[in-house]
């Protein structure tokens, strides 16, 4: 066990005497937690094999699941790759900072403790001020994967990291709540049409402006051998078993309400994630909204804090609406698909 440190930071201006203890953490090789924009990050030293194997044993992390690495500067990336594709030159003025991870072919400089053993590192670069001016100061790329227990919902504010990592890291920058709450796009650019390898933050429709036709990796799909390692795992699942309902409103609406029914005449306790469209419809369970259908942001940001609200109130199941797949709604049906093990009923 150690001490875990919380320190709130001012989210658009982070204290620096705050950010240089927490640098300095990182450069003597131990762990901070803290916000990005998509979900908060476990860093540590993306050059030092013995941060990384930090990081998996604080997270439970299987050990053929390769780390993302932060940069803070576009200068960093040259040292960590052995070239930069045009097309990813391309993205890299549109989308950085932001959401969007590229996979690069490794320079040397990269330990394979941080890739799990691969030729290739995935590297973005975030746009929250926390992790930019952290990932500055350390004066060290730092490699950060969410900041939860693996398999566990990810985490979207700072008492989601303690509840999962206090005792295991040495601090956790608190920014309070994040703004996307889906972890970023994973891209994979050595094919002729590109893969995404993920659905994260930035949406396959935003690559396709600057990209052309972009696919996504079929190996997504229940039963099929993802192309990225990480993909193959259970992954944001709630301690309850869920169930994903997907199809039109009235159909979601009708059966949820009539499973719920069912469910707590057995004496079962029932969460439902509903819309902001839907939740007057329901008339049993637990009811909470994720958003509003028509700003699948609001809906995107909340998923993972509702996930481990049904885990503290303690339902016995948890039935949810499936949304849209146009935008982000992509990234979050990828993860209501994970959390409920793909049990989905289309009605
Ligand atoms: P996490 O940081 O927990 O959000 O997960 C990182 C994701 O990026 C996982 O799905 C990994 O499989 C994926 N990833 C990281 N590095 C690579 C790589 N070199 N090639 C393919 N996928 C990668
Ligand atoms: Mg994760």
């Amino acid at each position: 066990m150690v001490e875990t440190k919380i320190i709130t930071v001012d989210k658009n201006r982070p204290e620096k005497d705050k950010i240089k203890k927490a640098a300095e953490i990182i450069r003597k090789g131990g762990l901070v937690a803290f916000p990005t924009e998509t979900v908060y990050g476990l860093g540590g030293n993306a050059l030092d094999e013995d941060a990384a194997k930090k990081i998996y044993a604080a997270k439970g992390r299987p050990q053929d699941n390769p780390l993302i690495v932060h940069i803070s500067d576009i200068l960093q990336l040259e040292k960590l790759v052995k070239e930069i594709p045009e097309r990813a030159k391309l993205l890299m003025d549109k989308f950085w900072p932001g959401p969007l991870t590229i996979i690069f072919n490794k320079s040397e400089v990269v330990p394979f403790g941080t890739t799990a053993g691969l030729d290739t590192v995935a590297i973005r670069m975030p746009s929250h001020a926390v992790a930019l001016e952290l990932i500055k100061e350390a004066g060290v790329p730092i490699a950060a994967p969410s900041a939860n227990i693996s398999g566990k919902p990810s985490p979207v504010c700072a008492e989601d990291v303690a509840e999962d990592l206090a005792g295991r890291i040495d601090m956790i920058l608190d920014g309070g709540k994040v703004m996307v709450g889906v972890e970023s796009t994973v891209l994979d650019l050595s094919e002729k049409v590109p893969i995404i390898l993920r659905p994260g933050g930035v949406t396959r429709e935003q690559l396709e402006e600057v990209l052309g036709r972009v696919e996504l990796d079929p190996g997504l799909a229940p039963g099929e051998k993802p192309r990225s390692p990480g993909q193959k795992y259970r992954h944001y699942a709630p301690k309850a078993p869920m169930t994903l309902v997907e199809g039109s409103i009235d159909n979601q609406v009708k059966v949820i309400n009539e499973l719920a029914e069912k469910l707590e005449a057995e004496g079962l306790k029932v969460g439902i994630m509903a819309t902001a469209q839907t939740r007057h419809l329901y008339t049993r369970g637990h009811i909470i909204s994720a958003g509003d259908r028509t700003a699948p942001l609001t809906i995107s940001s909340n998923i993972f804090s509702i996930l481990r609200k049904f885990d503290r109130m303690e339902v016995d199941q948890i039935l949810a609406e499936g949304i849209s797949k146009e935008g982000i709604g992509l990234a979050v049906m990828n993860r209501l698909y994970k959390a409920a093990g793909y049990n989905v009923l289309k009605v």
